[in-house]
């Protein structure tokens, strides 16, 4: 907090002294999403690399010196943050790559990354004394929100599209939450939300809109970066809906390089879904994004219209990255795959990183001999419908051994275990 000095607009450059009292650009309204900067020259004297450990902190205020929020609270969230970082045991073989780590997210108290984001979200609005926090999510972000808040006493009114899944609603409702189901998709949600926010007053957690969500997402790169020891990959895979995931994960990288804490930022590999790939689209044209369906059973990153264009974008650019699309069958089969190869579950939209990573082998953008970490962003209990395919498949038994010999004998067991 101490080191937060400017917020800029990443659409004008326009530097606003720091503390700001509104979340975007002033003269460039919504579409003027800030950027929070700190004082690196600062930070470069008073860190380490050995600073984040002796701080004794398992979660992800390890990194406090390197976020917006004062300490004040920090001892009383959930623990978010320093979840595992996997080497890889039998995928990389699958895959013929040497290196391969798996980051899963699906481990923070909510199920998702986006706790990161929520857990700033809440100690910001505590800050300004503010004790209501609203924000629209196609799920994860809003039980997320739900959740953190809850902790801290925080009320939270959430927007959330009609095709919510079941799993993320009902943690909804768990932590309390007041909902709002807007009928039709994230767009009318989102919008309903920014209107209810104006005439309400509570505090925004819409992630593009509030900078200071992607510098919780930030922390992600950092636990990456301090579980491989300072040696940073040669990629990073993450699947892509607004942009402020891939943004946070860049922004961590990049700062940590500034710092001279490591020698290099990740290239990275932005995951669309085929059915709604806005980002993958406008890169590919070299043009800016235009509104698509939000197609995909990756309920996650099904967003039509993404609020944080300009530093998804820039992520991928910067890095001398890709974007992928995989198709919804691909990621079903994803989900499997990691689940079986890993015992890692993710929901869909986590596992279309996977489904990406292996497009990105195959078409030879990543090759076999980089080192490779793959985010699973949200955990697959969120989202059991989307293994209803496979579900069919369990045979029903009588409970007699000798039915059971019989079916084993006729090497029937595929679908049950390998
Ligand atoms: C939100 C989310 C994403 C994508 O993050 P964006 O910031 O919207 O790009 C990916 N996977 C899961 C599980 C998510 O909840
Ligand atoms: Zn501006």
């Amino acid at each position: 907090m101490d080191y937060v000095t400017h917020y800029k607009c990443t659409l004008c450059q326009k530097s606003y002294e720091a503390p700001v009292d509104f979340y975007t650009c002033p003269s460039c309204g919504e579409t003027g999403i800030l950027d929070v900067l700190y004082d690196l020259d600062k930070l470069k004297l008073d860190l380490s690399r050995d600073t984040f450990a002796a701080r004794g902190d398992f979660s992800m205020w390890r990194y406090a010196p390197l976020l917006p929020v004062k300490e004040t609270h920090m001892k009383d969230t959930l623990r978010v943050g320093w979840t595992p970082l996997y080497a890889s045991k039998r995928l990389k073989d699958t895959m013929g790559l040497k290196r391969f780590h798996i980051k899963d997210e699906g481990m923070n108290p909510t199920g998702s990354l986006k706790d990161r984001a929520s857990a700033v979200a809440v100690l910001k609005a505590l800050e300004v004394g503010n004790t209501t926090i609203a924000c629209s999510s196609t799920g994860n972000a809003a039980s997320s929100l739900a959740g953190n808040a809850a902790r801290l006493g925080v009320k939270t009114v959430i927007f959330v599209p009609s095709r919510a899944p079941k799993g993320k609603l009902s943690q909804l409702i768990a932590f309390g939450a007041r909902v709002v189901r807007v009928e039709g998709d994230y767009k009318a949600a989102y919008n309903l939300s920014k209107a209810a926010i104006g005439h309400f007053g509570w505090y925004n957690r819409n992630a593009a809109i509030n900078a200071h969500m992607v510098e919780g997402k930030k922390t992600v790169a950092f636990e990456i970066v301090e579980q491989l020891d300072f040696h940073p990959p040669d990629w990073v895979v993450v699947s892509v809906g607004d942009g402020c995931t891939i943004a946070g994960v860049h922004k961590g990288f990049k700062e940590l390089e500034a710092l001279g804490l490591t020698k290099k930022t990740p290239r990275l590999l932005g995951v669309q879904s085929v059915g709604c790939a806005p980002f993958f689209e406008a890169a590919k044209e070299g043009r800016g994004l235009r509104e698509t369906n939000g197609d995909t059973i990756a309920d996650s990153i099904a967003v039509g219209i993404p609020r944080n264009p300009v530093k998804a974008l820039r992520a991928v650019k910067e890095t001398s990255g890709e974007w992928v699309t995989v198709t919804d069958e691909a990621i079903l089969e994803a989900v499997r795959t990691l689940g079986k190869e890993e015992g890692v579950f993710a929901e869909p939209a986590a596992a279309a990183s996977l489904a990406g990573l292996e497009k990105a082998l195959r078409e030879g953008i990543i090759g076999k001999d980089e080192h490779v970490v793959l985010v699973s962003t949200g955990n697959g209990l969120k989202d059991t419908l989307s293994m209803k395919a496979s579900l069919g498949r369990i045979k029903n038994f009588q409970g007699g051994l000798e039915e059971l010999i019989e079916y084993f004998d006729k090497d029937h067991h595929k679908g049950g275990t390998k």
